[in-house]
């Protein structure tokens, strides 16, 4: 694990809490509790909750058989363990009593909320993304290069897609064959994998499912891993054979969304604007309405976090900001075409974290 400075991180936490008036943190399974520890909890239904108070040092409850995986930092996070016969929930609530508001974590089960909620009464509960959200959403140094390495290791994973016999496979067989590429490239683990062939490629998140994948097939593939904790996220078009000019042409209306997407993008430019350059060039094609999802979603810790690029988000972009920039075309019944690249934002515009070639593909 790189060595993150966590106190720093907590301390910023602590500068916003003060600001916004909260007095503990309650963080459980999710992104949040890596960003603060380095601990990633499996998402289990035993209670594992940091408890981050304003003023007094940290605490985290987890089950006394996962203590081992983790190291406390003196002064800076201790560890709570509970035995299986105990009530976990008395112990977190125990150590907020003095507390009145409390921000709890996105993705907290809602199981343990409710047991929060009767058992502190009198307190007031707010979303923990509101405030963690700002810091996470700007990557420092360490993890803008943990992003790179892993953009770096998706490309390789294009190159060798490049030569990779895809008819005769099925889209399960692809996918299960580019997860494995994904972790050969260098990431821990790989994340998800999307094999979209022939006419499934118009649903964008298609499950790889039995279709055989046969010449004259549109796929989309759109794949991504996670390394030291921080995803890629690429999506390139592939065509079996040789491409008919049908196809060729909505790739390129595709590639020059994505092109105006990217340039849109830098410090200062209200999230929204991203969308809007990439949609302008898609709806001028006359595709408008097979552009079906947002322009893009923040990456790191989690494979979709904030900055969300759509309608409605005028939140400006900040140097450290990583997102990708993916719109598609989906035209049920035939085909689809998607692009998708990270992006950095830096001092005066964007870094590209994927350099793998963005025309369509062509495989046997
Ligand atoms: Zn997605
Ligand atoms: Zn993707
Ligand atoms: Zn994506």
């Amino acid at each position: 694990m790189v060595p993150f400075d966590y106190p720093a991180r907590l301390r910023r936490a602590r500068e916003l809490m003060t600001a916004r008036g909260v007095d503990a943190l309650l963080l459980s399974v999710g992104a949040d509790l890596p960003y603060f520890t380095g601990y990633r909890a499996m998402p289990l239904e035993r209670l594992t909750m940091l408890v981050l108070p304003v003023d007094a040092p940290a605490t985290l409850v987890l089950p006394a058989f996962e203590a081992p995986r983790v190291t406390p930092l003196p002064g800076v996070f201790s560890l709570e363990p509970w035995e299986e016969t105990d009530d976990p929930l008395s112990l977190v609530a125990g150590l907020c009593r003095s507390a009145r508001r409390l921000g709890v974590g996105d993705t907290t089960w809602s199981v343990f909320l409710l047991g929060l909620q009767s058992s502190l009464a009198g307190a007031e509960f707010s979303a923990a993304s509101a405030l963690v959200g700002e810091l996470r959403r700007r990557k420092d140094a360490g993890e803008a290069d943990l992003l790179r390495q892993a953009g770096a290791a998706a490309d390789r994973v294009v190159a060798r897609l490049d030569h990779t016999r895809f008819a005769g496979k099925t889209e399960r067989e692809l996918a299960a064959e580019i997860a494995a590429m994904v972790v050969a490239e260098g990431h821990e683990s790989a994340a998800f994998s999307i094999v979209a062939s022939g006419p499934n490629g118009a649903s964008p998140h298609h499950e790889a499912g039995s279709r055989v994948i046969s010449p004259g097939d549109a796929v989309v593939v759109d794949f991504g891993g996670r390394l030291h904790g921080y995803h890629s996220d690429i999506t390139r078009t592939f065509f079996v054979g040789d491409p008919p000019a049908r196809v060729r042409k909505v790739h390129a209306v595709v590639a020059a969304a994505q092109e105006a997407g990217v340039a849109a993008s830098g410090p200062g430019v209200p999230a929204q604007e991203v969308d809007r350059a990439a949609r302008r060039v898609i709806a001028a094609a006359g595709f408008g309405s097979h552009f079906t999802h947002r322009t893009g979603h923040g990456i790191g810790l989690e494979e979709h976090e904030a900055p969300y690029l759509v309608e409605g988000n005028a939140v400006p972009l900040e140097p450290g900001m990583a997102f990708s920039v993916e719109p598609g075309v989906y035209l049920p019944g035939e085909f689809g075409v998607r692009l998708e690249d990270i992006v950095l934002v830096t001092g005066g515009g964007v870094e590209r974290l994927n350099g793998a070639p963005r025309h369509l593909h062509s495989v046997d």
